[in-house]
């Protein structure tokens, strides 16, 4: 489904990812792992064309992405939710969730996606009419991630969804991820939280300054004493 070949990224100075070789294909959860700084973000901004001297290649379901603008990227199916969440503050829960079906393929029905989200988040439910930028931490990640849903992505592109928040929503948002895999989305989750990650992922990557220095299954990831010592922490 999502194809990347070779893929250098810089801001300016150095490359920060070299290289970089990686494959989602449809019906997979993917985790990117990797330390502060190893490019992880940047992998992301790159696919979504928000990384303008990207070189390389890249491709969902055979179209090539480079050199498309960043605009035109949700539109062929690819949905992404960034580091930091990015909700609008002073809008409303419900209108963060109709903002995401803006630029959506075709005309669709919004309310009933907007019961999907509700059905995957029913605290959003709760919450609808409350003004997103008073909502916390793990409700906010919950309406980035129900926003993206509402473009109906066959990917969905997550940036450290469990960033800062506590154990209990971390657990919750997990299991979602884990629901909208099965509902068909294909995921590609990058978490400094690896193994949070491997435990919903198939598959892994490991970045480190920019370099793809492991890849396998997740079980064979979470398995092995060196990955356990070196990304896991235990
Ligand atoms: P983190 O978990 O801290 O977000 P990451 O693995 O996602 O780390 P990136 O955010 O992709 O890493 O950063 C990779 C490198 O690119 C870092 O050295 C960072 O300082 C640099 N970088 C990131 N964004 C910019 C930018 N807008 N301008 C210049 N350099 C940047």
């Amino acid at each position: 489904m999502l194809e990347v070949r070779n893929l250098c990224a810089a801001y300016g100075g150095p490359d920060v990812l070299s290289s970089v070789t990686l494959d989602v294909k449809a019906g997979e959860t993917v985790a990117v792992l990797g330390a502060n700084t190893a490019g992880k973000t940047t992998l992301l901004r790159a696919i979504s064309g928000l990384i303008p001297k990207a070189r390389g290649h890249i491709a969902f379901e055979g179209t090539a992405l480079m050199g498309r603008p960043a605009h035109a990227i949700p539109g062929l199916g690819i949905g992404h939710v960034p580091e930091g969440r990015h909700v609008f503050p002073r809008m409303t829960t419900l209108d963060n969730l109709k903002m995401g079906a803006f630029l959506h393929r075709g005309a669709g029905d919004i309310p009933a996606r907007i019961e999907r989200v509700f059905a995957l988040f029913p605290r959003l439910r709760e919450r609808q009419g409350q003004m997103a930028g008073s909502m916390s931490g793990g409700e906010q990640q919950m309406v980035s991630i129900g926003r993206a849903l509402m473009g109906q992505p066959k990917l969905l592109l997550l940036d450290e969804p469990s960033h800062g928040l506590a154990p209990i929503v971390v657990d919750e948002l997990h299991e979602a991820i884990g629901a909208i895999n099965r509902q068909g989305v294909s995921v590609l989750l990058v978490e400094q939280n690896a193994m949070l990650a491997l435990s919903v992922a198939h598959r892994g990557y490991v970045l480190e300054a920019g370099h793809v220095v492991l890849a396998g299954a997740a079980a064979e990831l979470s398995a092995d004493p060196g990955i356990r010592r070196a990304y896991l922490g235990v």
